[in-house]
């Protein structure tokens, strides 16, 4: 499973892609799953930017941490979690094993995450998720 941006799919919050030719280059030749969890729950493009408040995707999970828009403070948590669960939905369905998925996203990081506008370590809604069922979560900066 592949983060659509990466593959050069416009679905950014801001309507532009992260095409990454690293990834797409690792990828030659296996089977890919694209999935961006934020328009799979039905938010549009483009979209205000959200940062996670209070903590990070496993605190989200825990009714700990939320999703907010960054100017408006329009609460997205909901969205965000239905947009994780498709995702896991797509994994289970395609027996996927191994996510590659975009760094510092409040959905998909990884490693970082914006946290009240601060890059910090700590992963994002849809891969505490998914890490949580015993999917691998890797990286696009780890490649
Ligand atoms: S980082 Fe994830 S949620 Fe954000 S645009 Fe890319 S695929 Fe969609």
């Amino acid at each position: 499973m592949v983060s659509a941006c990466l593959l050069g799919e416009a679905c950014r919050y801001d309507g532009r892609s992260q095409r990454s030719e690293r990834v797409l280059a690792a990828l030659e030749g296996k089977a890919v799953v694209p999935i961006c969890p934020e328009v799979a729950s039905g938010l549009p493009i483009p979209r205000p930017p959200v940062d996670l408040r209070g903590g990070t995707g496993v605190d989200v999970w825990a009714g700990q941490a939320r999703a907010v828009e960054r100017e408006a403070r329009t609460d997205r948590t909901e969205d965000f979690q239905r947009g994780a669960r498709l995702a896991l939905d797509a994994a289970r369905r395609f027996d996927v094993t191994v996510a590659l998925l975009k760094e510092k996203s409040p959905s998909c990081g990884s490693q970082r995450v914006y946290e009240s506008g601060v890059l910090r370590s700590g992963e994002g809604i849809t891969t505490a998720l998914l890490r949580a069922e015993d999917i691998t979560v890797v990286s696009d900066e780890e490649l």
